[in-house]
């Protein structure tokens, strides 16, 4: 899955990649995730590079 992010707050070395709650287009050809950490409750978002899904290359 694209867009996997980490909790800075509780980062640790076996600290779980998160997936985004949401994801919205933010501007030609990015997005903006956003992610709720299950073990803290903090809410953040990131700006990514969109991902497409397929491998049409
Ligand atoms: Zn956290």
């Amino acid at each position: 899955m694209p867009y996997l992010d980490t909790c800075n707050r509780c980062l640790t070395a076996t600290s779980p990649a998160i997936a985004p709650i949401a994801v919205k287009p933010s501007g030609p050809g990015g997005v903006l995730a956003t992610y709720r950490c299950p073990n803290c409750g903090d809410i953040w978002k990131t700006g990514w590079a969109a991902q497409p899904e397929d491998d049409a290359a």
